[in-house]
């Protein structure tokens, strides 16, 4: 240990590694266990997509790429945001990185000094902490309430902000509460970040997967005097089912994201030349496959939450997009003998249960559970039913 530097002991082991490996471990034995864990479609890469990877490689398109992506990449996923949003960027605004994440960490590099401060709401996407301390950077947690539809409370965001805060995270739509904020909730928000000197990172990696006839709006839209301090993360990984491609972006002022490219060219010279190949026809393609995702998340949604509600001991704000259910079990962890937080319940709900779900202290909140309806309907259903006996003991 003592060879380690001072950021990789910072860093914390994930709390969600023993219970996923746990209930890899109990399936490989044939244990029926069901699993709400997962992060990622259950679909497969479209095929039109895999084969525009494979023309890439028999084309032999295998050699390094510009650092920041190919022209070709670069002008589809321009494209994109003017087509879809009316936003308008230039090839140097575009970086194309080895997922959301890599662009979200190259961006975080290229941003944060010692001691900067970036404001986080909680729940959080749990890398997000962990990410800004790597660059850094001091995470700042904001908390948001189940009553609030966990939505920032905007004089606590003002609150939060000070001539240190370098940024705000927003996630919208929220892994892991589904939250899904509206053109007027933006709006609340950008006239307090204006009023100060903090950027926006928007991570819309979901912004595909809103239900109810509900629709995604990014601040930039309802905020264009912010277009010099946002900065959006986007990823093919949830929208066309491609997260092990490793295939995302950054998009925001030139300045940084020339910075956050020369981090990249230093660290992985570019992304995958076969991926970007790959997302650039999938940026071309009609909307309808990702809108059947959309409604098989949906249906999924509504059958997970029309069988939870009701069950005694869970409260659950439904949610409006990603593919989560954050559920506050308090009472049923309270009503568990020998069970002192959400890390212990879910451990309890996968040996005795076998159900698999991530703990709440994982996202910032001890008194929940994330359970993920990327699942087969009829797990859902015995899911439902087991989490029913549950309550009622
Ligand atoms: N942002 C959020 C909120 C996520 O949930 C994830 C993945 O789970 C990512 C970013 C990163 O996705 P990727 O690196 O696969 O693009």
């Amino acid at each position: 240990m003592e060879f380690l530097s001072q950021r990789a002991r910072a860093i914390q082991a994930s709390i969600t590694l023993s219970i996923t490996a746990k209930a890899k471990a109990m399936k490989a034995q044939g244990l029926p266990v069901l699993d709400f864990s997962v992060g990622e479609p259950d679909f497969h890469t479209p095929e039109p997509i895999k084969g525009a990877a494979i023309n890439a490689i028999r084309e032999g398109f295998t050699k390094y790429t510009a650092a920041g992506g190919i022209p070709e990449l670069k002008e589809a996923i321009a494209r994109k945001y003017e087509k879809e949003l009316g936003l308008i960027f230039s090839p140097p605004q575009i970086l194309v990185s080895n997922g959301g994440k890599h662009a979200l960490h190259n961006v975080l590099q290229a941003l944060l000094d010692p001691g900067d401060e970036v404001v986080i709401p909680s729940p959080y996407w749990l890398s997000y902490p962990d990410m800004v301390s790597l660059s850094g950077g001091r995470p700042v947690i904001l908390n948001t309430r189940m009553e609030d539809g966990y939505k920032i409370e905007i004089d606590a965001l003002r609150r939060a902000l000070n001539s240190k805060t370098k940024a705000l995270l927003l996630n919208s739509p929220s892994n892991p509460t589904g939250a899904v904020y509206t053109a007027d909730e933006l709006k609340a928000v950008a006239s307090v970040v204006e009023s100060s000197k903090a950027l926006v990172i928007s991570d819309d990696v979901y912004e595909k997967f809103v239900y109810d006839g509900g629709t995604f709006v990014n601040i930039l839209s309802v905020a264009p005097q912010l277009c010099n301090r946002v900065v959006i993360i986007n990823s093919a990984s949830k929208t066309y089912a491609m997260p092990g491609w490793r295939i995302g972006y950054a998009l925001g002022p030139a300045s940084l994201i020339t910075a956050a490219t020369r981090i990249q060219g230093q660290a992985t010279s570019c992304a995958g030349s076969i991926s970007q190949k790959a997302l650039t026809f999938a940026l071309h393609m009609e909307p309808e496959t990702v809108e059947f995702f959309r409604q098989s998340f949906e249906a999924r949604r509504n059958l997970m939450m029309n069988g939870l509600e009701g069950i005694r001991g869970i409260s659950i704000h439904r949610p409006a997009g990603a593919f989560y259910l954050f559920a506050d079990v308090s009472a049923l962890i309270a009503a568990t003998h020998g069970i002192a937080g959400s890390v212990d319940f879910c451990t309890h709900l996968l040996e005795r249960h076998h159900m698999a779900c991530v703990p709440g202290k994982a996202f910032g909140d001890d008194r929940c559970i994330r359970f993920s309806f990327v699942a087969d309907e009829n797990d859902i259903r015995e899911g439902v039913n087991r989490l029913r006996l549950l309550g009622s003991n």
